[in-house]
Parts: structure tokens; C-alpha cells; sequence
């Protein structure tokens, strides 16, 4: 029986990443089950009361409490590492509990973070809500200009953060640049990676320190869990992340994992297929709307450097109707096939207004700022035939008078 060959980093290393995706991580019970167990138990027990001690102190392997490590959260750290190209890997709850943590277990008082302007509007609001609570400063960038980044930097500046493609106006942040910058610095660079996933993009190979996840969005890809995930070298998320995560607990439930870990069997095939997809829904867009934000379009500014750092362009994009809020929800309300949901990577078509929903909580000054329209529309292209979503935007854009 192969039971740990999935956990042998000699073997999985030599692995190409679709095949990674499907069996790395994986351990098997004394039953040589061929899908991966899921392990619903938050103790465990031991066979002596040494035993445990030597657990507790560190001298011996094994599980203690599942707050601290369970087998089924273990597979999918280890597959989404070995994904990465990442030494190690925790996850967590979501991937809000993901980029909290990747922040809070590293700063204290007194130090400064340097962060992309257009983000995730949870991500924005932990840096103005939480982290200055505590007197942790930032100061936000537009990603997309390399100089900002530069001159953004302060002495005591401990982290960048970013994502890219960034949501949801898709702007692009020069990987090799930013975090080559955050490394000569001696800058911690955390990467938002949940756009693309590590089969589209791999931010540690541009120097990248830490790549945080929502796994909520492509890894699932089929919209039925939260989960987050951090990776980065083993020596920060051994002394680090893991110190912090072992007595806060934003840990991820066993079957949560187990979902993920199913989820990511199909990454490969999803991202790429779903990127396909999008692109072609994004020249028909393209055809009746003036303004589309795709990475994957010769039109879009940062088209260049998305190909340059990117296998493929990703599932998501947006475009702003004219006539703002008013007729972008006209657009979404004249659509039959695509959905109305604020949730992206799903293998289902799905459109959003941000400006009223993801980024609402910014404010319109701040969504001015990020330049969040009131006419953008946010579309993740599913698996769907796409000259069905094709043909649903065409007569939702024609219902709306567009
Ligand atoms: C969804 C998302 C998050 C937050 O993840 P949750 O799983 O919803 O907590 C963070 N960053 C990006 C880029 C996202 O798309």
C-alpha cells in the first residue's frame, strides 16, 4: 500500500503540478482507502502517558488536538504547499481568518504596512479597522506603480501586501518588481493569490515570502466551503504563523478540508478551462460595452505583464455599463442563466455590483479612490457552455437598453 508516498517531498517534488494537485499530501489509514479520509475528531489518544509528554514537548510526531493539527487538514496543507512550491502550509476558517493572521502574527505596535490600493474590501477594512488599533500604520498604494511602492517604504516597514489580479479592477502588481523590492529591504511580502490559484500563477517564484489564499474561491471552485490558507518557508510558518495559529484557532474544520482537498483534484482542468471561458465571454463584452477590465484582452493597460507573470488570465473580470448603478442593476437583474452572487471561482456564471456589495463598506469615497464604478459589473465565468453566457449577457445588455 502506498501510504505516505504523497508526503515524501523527494517523490512529490518531481511531480508535475497537475499531478500534485491530485495526490500530493495524501496518507492513507490501515484500510489503503483510495479517496482521503475524513478524520471528525478534535482529540486523540495515546498509548502512554510519555507518549503524549514527548508529543507536547516536541521530541516526537503525531497529533495532540485539532486545533493544532488533524490528518485531513494535514493532507490539504501539504497538497497546497507541494502546489505552491511552497515549503509549508496551515490553513484556516476562511480566507478573511488566512490574511488576518498572515498579518497579525508578524507585526506588532509601531510597525507599518505598505498595501495595494484596489483589494479586497475585508482586506482594507482590517488594515484601517484592526491593525491601527493597535498601532500597526499602513499606507495604501496603487499597486500597479512600482515607484509608489518604493517611495511608500518607511524604516519601520515590515510588510507589503497585496493581491493580484486584484478585485475588482483586476489591476496588476509587478510580482518580480514588488516583492524583489520587499526582499532588498528586508520587507515581508505577502501575496493575495486567490484570483489566479497556483495553477495560474506561483508568486514564490518571483520572490514572494508569503502567499495567502481564500480557498473559498477557485481551490473549491464549486461554492461550498469557506477556507483559507497561508503559505511560506517553514521556518516562518513553524515559529511564526503556527505559534499564533495554535492559540488563537481560526484552524479549518476536517470536512471543510476534506471538501478542498476534492476541490483542488480538479483545479488544474477549472482554471484553465474557466479562463478559456472567460475570455471569450470578455470579447463579446468587449463588443457592447466600452469599458472591460480583463487581464487576458490586448486592450487592457497591464495585458503585457498579466501574460508575463500568469499562465492564463483567470476567471474574472468586470466592465463598467454606462448610466452607473441604475443600469448595471438593469443588467443584472435581465440576466436568466448567469446568477446574482457576490461569490467568485464557482464552476457557476456569476455577476456582481461591487460598488453595492463587496467594496459597499468602503464608502464611495473610498470606492472612488479604488476606482469602483458605479457601473461595474463583476463577472466569474463558470464551466458553462460559454456561448450560453454569452447569449444571456447579449439579451440582459439588450433589456437594459444597452
Ligand atoms: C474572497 C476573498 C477574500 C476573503 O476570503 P473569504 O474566504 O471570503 O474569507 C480575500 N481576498 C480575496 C482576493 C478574495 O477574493
Amino acid at each position: 500500500m502506498k501510504r505516505t508516498t504523497g508526503t515524501d517531498r523527494s517523490i512529490t517534488s518531481k511531480w508535475r503540478p497537475a499531478t500534485r494537485a491530485v495526490r500530493a499530501g495524501t496518507t492513507r489509514s490501515e484500510h489503503g482507502e483510495t479517496s482521503e479520509a475524513m478524520f471528525l475528531t478534535s482529540g486523540y489518544t495515546y498509548d502512554s502517558a510519555a507518549e503524549v509528554a514527548a508529543r507536547f514537548a516536541g521530541e516526537a510526531t503525531g497529533m495532540q488536538y485539532s486545533r493544532f493539527q488533524n490528518p485531513t487538514v494535514a493532507m490539504l496543507e501539504e497538497r497546497i504547499a507541494a502546489m505552491e512550491g511552497a515549503e509549508a502550509c496551515k490553513v484556516q476558517a476562511s480566507g478573511m481568518a488566512a490574511m488576518t493572521s498572515s498579518l497579525l502574527c508578524m507585526l506588532s505596535a509601531g510597525d507599518h504596512v505598505v498595501a495595494g490600493r484596489a483589494a479586497f474590501g475585508s482586506c482594507r477594512w482590517i488594515l484601517a479597522n484592526v491593525l491601527n488599533r493597535f498601532g500597526i500604520t499602513h499606507t495604501i498604494v496603487d499597486g500597479r506603480d512600482n515607484a509608489a511602492w518604493e517611495a511608500a517604504i518607511q524604516p519601520n516597514t515590515r510588510a507589503f501586501f497585496f493581491e493580484t489580479p486584484a478585485n475588482p479592477t483586476l489591476d496588476i502588481v509587478d510580482l518580480a518588481f514588488v516583492c524583489g523590492l520587499a526582499k532588498s529591504r528586508g520587507i515581508v511580502s505577502i501575496v493575495d493569490n486567490a484570483f489566479a490559484t497556483s495553477a495560474l500563477q506561483r508568486p514564490l517564484e518571483y520572490g514572494a515570502d508569503v502567499v495567502t489564499y481564500s480557498a473559498t474561491k477557485l481551490m473549491d471552485g464549486q461554492g461550498r466551503v469557506l477556507a483559507g490558507a497561508i503559505c511560506g518557508s517553514a521556518e516562518w510558518i513553524n515559529n511564526t504563523l503556527s505559534p499564533f495559529q495554535r492559540n488563537t484557532g481560526p484552524v479549518l474544520s476536517p470536512f471543510n478540508a476534506w471538501v478542498v482537498l476534492k476541490g483542488l483534484e480538479t483545479l488544474d482542468l477549472r482554471a484553465h478551462k474557466q479562463s478559456e471561458n472567460a475570455l471569450e465571454v470578455g470579447k463579446f463584452v468587449e463588443s457592447r460595452v466600452s469599458r472591460v477590465l480583463h487581464p487576458g484582452l490586448a486592450s487592457f493597460s497591464q495585458h503585457d505583464l498579466a501574460m508575463r507573470q500568469m499562465d492564463a488570465a483567470g476567471t474574472i473580470f468586470s466592465f463598467v455599463v454606462d448610466g452607473g448603478r441604475e443600469a448595471a442593476f438593469k443588467v443584472l437583474d435581465a440576466l436568466e442563466l448567469v446568477d446574482i452572487s457576490n461569490n467568485i471561482g464557482d464552476s457557476k456564471s456569476l455577476a456582481c455590483h461591487p460598488a453595492s456589495t463587496t467594496h459597499h463598506n468602503m464608502g464611495a469615497e473610498g470606492r472612488a479612490e479604488m476606482c469602483v464604478d458605479e457601473g461595474m459589473i463583476r463577472l466569474n465565468v463558470g464551466l458553462e457552455d460559454p456561448a450560453d453566457v454569452i447569449e444571456d449577457l447579449d439579451q440582459a445588455f439588450t433589456r437594459a437598453g444597452l
